[in-house]
């Protein structure tokens, strides 16, 4: 049994999830994401969260894949404050509902000022209401900036446990950087933009499989929902042992996840 962590199924057709159940992929997290356009009021948000919390467990369940979300506002769309604080006042009711893991995607893309305080914002609303956390970081030459000023605001409010927060889109250069101050590292399979499943496998030879997931964050780019299975069959072509794999497709992810009690694991 496979977990895909991070994946935006609202993106993706019915097919992708009739072959993501027929390679053993059983339970998919999807974090609230930017959706290829800015979206222009607090309404689109609401809908967007319906979706996730509604809409979206009921096509999953269809093909016995189990459905849960992560809901927050990601940071390509938090240049704009008064946008942001509408989201916030409507995101606690959302929250609420009985598939969400926690806050997440949030985090920092282009290190702005405004994106740093709405992470702020959003970090201070997780440790309130004692949520788990699932962080965004930047792409390219902005990314171990980005991480370490995330670690740092995370990491300075004392109500929030670090093995609660995972980081997600780690690369080489920022893996050990995360596992080091006791955070969970993500490390994601997508063309172009992040890892191989080469790249991948290579970063656990040298990290180690401990406190790491990976994921394919597949959405409406060019990208790939069967990633994760894909990285499975390289660690296996390496030499990893069945137990290691199973170890970073199914146990690790549980266990990060199942510190949510919303969360629920149907074998
Ligand atoms: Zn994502």
């Amino acid at each position: 049994m496979i977990i895909e962590p991070h994946i935006h199924m609202v993106s993706r057709t019915t097919d992708d999830y009739r072959a993501m159940a027929m390679h053993g992929i059983a339970i998919v997290t999807e974090p609230a994401f930017w959706p290829g356009y800015d979206r222009r009021t607090a309404a689109g948000f609401a809908d967007y969260f319906e979706q996730l919390t509604v809409a979206e467990p009921v096509r999953a369940a269809k093909f016995g894949i189990s459905h849960h979300c992560w809901l927050g506002l990601n940071p390509k769309e938090a240049v704009d404050l008064g946008l942001a604080l509408e989201v916030l006042e409507i995101l606690p009711e959302y929250l609420d509902r009985p598939t969400v893991l926690g806050l997440g995607e949030i985090g920092l893309n282009r290190n702005g000022r405004n994106e740093i305080k709405v992470l702020e914002w959003q970090v201070e609303l997780a440790a309130r209401r004692n949520e788990l956390i699932l962080v965004h970081t930047p792409h390219l030459e902005d990314k171990l900036k980005g991480t370490r000023l995330i670690l740092d605001i995370i990491g300075a409010d004392s109500r929030i446990s670090t093995d609660r927060v995972l980081i997600d889109h780690a690369e080489e250069h920022t893996v050990d950087l995360i596992l080091e101050k006791g955070f969970w590292a993500g490390i994601t399979l997508y063309p172009h933009s992040k890892c191989s499943a080469d790249r991948a496998v290579d970063i656990l030879e040298t990290s180690g499989c401990e406190r790491i997931w990976l994921n394919s964050a597949a959405d409406w780019g060019v990208s790939n929902p069967l990633a994760v299975v894909e990285a499975g069959e390289e660690m296996r072509r390496r030499g990893f042992s069945e137990e290691a794999i199973s170890g970073v497709l199914f146990r690790n992810p549980a266990a990060f996840l199942g510190q949510s009690p919303r969360f629920k694991v149907q074998c």
